[in-house]
């Protein structure tokens, strides 16, 4: 056959119809007991999943995947980046005539999945779209197919990569453009995020059309009852993701359009609402991966994680990335969690209930979609029937008062829910409907009568053929079955006239005759339908249980929620009680006062080696005692300032040796505000936290890697983004500033940027090798010095790990060095020349602001004592870690020469 002919074949005919009707799309291709890929399709399949390619007819390159196991294969290609459409064959080959009809029945992307195979349940897998308005303004919407969510917002252009980045969408839908080029900021965002691109027709973005095509979908006649206006900006990016959802879904188990009824009206997303945690800040303090696995093992929601169900799984971290901001808020979530932290029993009885709750948000997801299977549907059954348990459980108790208010309704109702899938459905059904299995025997009487019909041909059959051996006096006559032939009456030749003459003669064989009579022909009818006619009459019994599940959509949702939200306190409280965690004290002054403060990370990990930490920034406030018992580690109280307890200090420097400790103690303060922000304890011994409106973070750039920026770049960044945003009421975590240039270019610019901030009054910290910009603390009354405790046994050195207030001007580098393996030759020589080097080198107490001082004259003494000899410099620009023994040797040389030729 030519090529060309090959691709003519009437398969090969549909094939190219639902390629060019799916064109961005890898079309799996259904073929027997294979889904097949063909040409480029073939290839990418080669490549992507590691099928063999071989060629189908002369030519056409070919890979195929059994269709048992496809479920794997599509994860693959959708982790990959690429959609997929799904080809099935929509009759049953048997019954075709001519080639077979198929259809493509399921068009998958990376944010429209709802399999359970497909999804990570401890995340959400949101399906974004953007659009960028004249003003310098952007939308964005964002919509979860599998729990139904929908979220809208608009915002300045630049907060996008942050809000994205929390958003954190599978795919990302954009606005296609004339020539066809993803526009270059768009990519940036998928860049930022990971996400893939999709681009999409801008009709589906224009205003008229979204109010229009969304009052259809939520069926009203206008969008003011979901607080949105008709000319609210974000409307188009809102329209065109539920337009990209009717496309993906349209044909889905033979419904004609999905119907999308769990898809939620778009709640407005309100920035300020929430604390703000942008994208450099949720990295580098690890809040859900770590930086260095990019897993969530060793991060904050790691730790954290010890939800029994799917939905609070999410919901942990939900609450993480958008911690709240309203002091009310948070505090109702503290009391719940403190009830629940003096009542083991509680918590053990909740997670108990839990047990037993699937992931409702999601069935219902399915169900939508016209994607749930059996089980999914026996798993909402039995789940409903743990509403009124956990209602029981919420009863009388005065701190968890809403959430039983929320359910009690709800639970009656779904135990309605329970009862009915209960008596139609087996415990344990199968995967799929293919062979039934599902429908309890007596639920419906049709099926049962199939059912019997099949269960009885046998003793009909035995019961039958005695009849016809009594009716002619034959004993050897036999009732026997072939594929082709069907029933059939056995005679051998001998006995062939002994047939009566109504039966009919259907097959004559040497020795024997075969005939079949109306009765046996009838029940031959009944007995190969009665197993079809049982299968479809389950399929309509199934599609009935789904659309009557669908009616308690409200009640499932609110009984998921609740369970979620309980499965996280729960998750706080277990954690507040084996780690003695205390319910910080939220206040609205920008204040933190934090008593025995732990890394909650290291902390597990270290156990009693840990070393807690105090934090005092902002005066004091007089507050209630915390509800709850405070943990017995306790640390001594800090003091910043001098010598007063009401201390005004609103940014702390930390100075110290490398690995002493800064870091931890910095980023340990970020997550215990963070934490507090989302209603949890923290790890402390006493806390007392004013509310946050953001949280900033400027961490060693060396800890990350950044494509084609310097790291100083980046440094500088991340520092102008805190400087242009910090209010009063942020928290502000600088972690070494300016190690990418020059030192004099990095102190200066490190003096200046603490200057600026002591001004704004935002609660910082601020970890750093600059022993000179101590001095601020003469010139700031909000500055104060901390330092972190070394004890030195002659000449070894032992971190204590302990903050301690003021300042030290001791680096011990090369201390470091030797821990860290440099031979001796080598350090006793830089202790040595660090001797030297210290004579000539004064610290710069006393020197003045850099700027708005009416003292500034211009010179600027720090300075002009710093003098940059060419030996200090190198010297302050080694990397001592990176330095090979030869290396190290080498570099002394050259400073030797350096300072020979200088002092000659
Ligand atoms: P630095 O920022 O000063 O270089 P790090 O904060 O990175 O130091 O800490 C270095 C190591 O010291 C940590 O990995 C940890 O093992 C240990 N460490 C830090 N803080 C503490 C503490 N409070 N208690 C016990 N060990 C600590």
């Amino acid at each position: 056959m030519a090529k060309g002919d090959a691709n003519h074949t009437p398969a090969m005919r549909q094939f190219h119809r639902f390629k060019k009707q799916h064109p961005d799309c890898v079309l799996f291709f259904r073929m027997g007991d294979f889904y097949e890929m063909f040409h480029d399709d073939a290839k990418l399949a080669h490549k992507v999943l590691g099928v063999t390619l071989t060629q189908r007819t002369k030519g056409i390159p070919m890979a195929g995947v059994p269709y048992h196991a496809v479920e794997n294969y599509l994860r693959r290609m959708i982790q990959a980046g690429y959609r997929v459409a799904v080809c099935d064959q929509v009759e049953d080959p048997a019954q075709a005539k001519g080639v077979v009809k198929r259809d493509v029945t399921r068009v998958i992307t990376p944010g429209t999945l709802t399999d359970e195979s497909l999804l990570d349940e401890g995340r959400e897998n949101p399906l974004a779209a953007v659009m960028f308005h004249a003003d310098d303004r952007a939308s964005l919407a964002w919509v979860e197919l599998s729990t139904g969510s929908f979220s809208l917002t608009t915002l300045h252009a630049d907060e996008l990569t942050d809000e994205l980045a929390r958003v954190a969408p599978s795919e990302l839908l954009y606005c296609e453009t004339a020539d066809g080029q993803t526009p270059q900021r768009v990519q940036r965002l998928a860049d930022a995020t990971g996400c893939a691109l999709a681009a999409r027709p801008a009709w589906q973005f224009r205003q008229d059309e979204a109010v229009q095509m969304l009052c259809k979908q939520f069926r009203v006649a206008e969008l003011a009852g979901f607080g949105l206006q008709a000319d609210d900006p974000a409307l188009g990016a809102a329209s065109a993701a539920v337009h990209y959802l009717f496309e993906t879904q349209k044909t889905a188990a033979g419904h004609d359009q999905a119907r999308l009824a769990h898809l939620q009206p778009p709640r407005r997303f309100c920035r300020s609402d929430h604390l703000v945690i942008d994208q450099t800040t949720l990295r580098s303090l690890e809040v859900a991966q770590t930086i260095r696995s990019a897993g969530t093992e060793g991060s904050l929601l790691g730790v954290l994680q010890d939800c029994k169900t799917a939905m609070g799984k999410r919901t942990l971290r939900q609450w993480l990335f958008y911690p709240l901001c309203d002091r009310q808020a948070i505090e109702t979530r503290q009391r719940v969690v403190a009830a629940l932290v003096e009542d083991g029993r509680f918590v053990r009885d909740l997670r108990d209930t839990l047990n037993d709750v699937q992931d409702i948000e999601r069935i219902m997801g399915r169900l939508a979609v016209g994607r749930a299977a059996p089980r999914d549907l026996v798993a909402l059954g039995r789940s409903a029937k743990q509403a009124q348990r956990l209602a029981d459980l919420l009863a009388d108790r005065p701190a968890v008062h809403s959430y039983h208010h929320r359910i009690k309704k709800a639970a009656a109702t779904l135990q309605d829910f329970a009862q009915q899938i209960d008596a139609a459905c087996i415990e344990s059904p199968p995967n799929h409907l293919r062979e039934g299995g599902l429908i309890k025997d007596g639920y419906d009487r049709q099926l049962d009568e199939y059912r019997h019909l099949q269960r009885d041909s046998h003793s009909w059959l035995a019961r039958y053929q005695k009849q016809l051996i009594d009716q002619t006096g034959v004993t050897s006559l036999k009732i026997g079955y072939n594929k082709v032939f069907g029933y059939y009456i056995g005679l051998t030749a001998a006995n062939k006239n002994r047939a009566p003459d109504d039966w009919t003669r259907k097959q004559t064989l040497k020795n024997a005759e075969r005939f079949i009579t109306p009765q046996l022909k009838e029940f031959e009818g009944n007995v190969l339908s009665a197993e079809h006619r049982a299968v479809s009459r389950e399929q309509v019994l199934f599609a009935r249980l789904c659309d009557t599940a669908q009616q308690y959509l409200q009640e499932l949702r609110t009984f998921a929620r609740v369970v979620a939200e309980m499965d996280v306190l729960a998750c706080f409280a277990r954690r507040a009680a084996r780690y003695h965690y205390v319910q910080p004290t939220m206040v609205d002054e920008p204040v933190l006062h934090i008593e025995a403060g732990r890394h909650p990370v290291l902390d597990e990990l270290l156990g009693d080696q840990f070393v807690p930490n105090d934090v005092a920034l902002g005066s004091k406030v007089q507050s209630p005692e915390p509800e709850v018992a405070q943990s017995d580690s306790a640390g001594a109280t800090l003091d910043i300032g001098p010598g007063t307890s009401d201390s005004q200090a609103t940014l702390a420097l930390i100075t110290g040796p490398n690995m002493s400790g800064k870091s931890t103690y910095i980023r340990q303060t970020a997550l215990i505000v963070l934490l507090a922000h989302t209603g949890s304890f923290v790890p402390a011994a006493q806390a007392t936290i004013g509310l946050c409106d953001r949280i900033f973070t400027r961490v060693g750039a060396s800890d990350e890697l950044h494509a084609g920026r310097s790291t100083f770049m980046v440094e500088m960044t991340e520092t102008a983004n805190i400087c242009h945003h910090v209010t009063p009421a942020s928290l502000v975590i600088l972690d070494e500033i300016g190690r990418g240039t020059s030192t004099l270019d990095g102190l200066s610019l490190a003096w200046a940027i603490t200057e600026f901030l002591a001004h704004k009054r935002c609660r910082t910290l601020f970890a750093t090798h600059y022993h000179e910009l101590t001095g601020l603390s003469e010139q700031h009354e909000n500055v104060a010095n901390l330092n972190v405790t070394v004890r030195e046994w002659g000449d070894q050195i032992v971190f204590l790990h302990r903050i301690v207030p003021g300042a030290t001007d001791r680096s011990y580098g090369i201390h470091v060095a030797k821990i860290a393996g440099l031979p001796d030759a080598v350090v006793q020589r830089a202790t040595k020349l660090l001797g030297q080097l210290e004579v000539s080198h004064q610290a710069p107490t006393g020197a003045r602001p850099l700027a708005d001082s009416p003292a500034n004259t211009g010179q600027l003494p720090l300075f002009t004592e710093y003098l940059p000899h060419p030996a200090i410099n190198e010297l302050r620009h080694m990397d001592l870690n990176s330095l090979t023994p030869l290396q190290a040797f080498d570099l002394l040389r050259k400073l030797r020469e350096h300072i020979d030729n200088n002092s000659g």
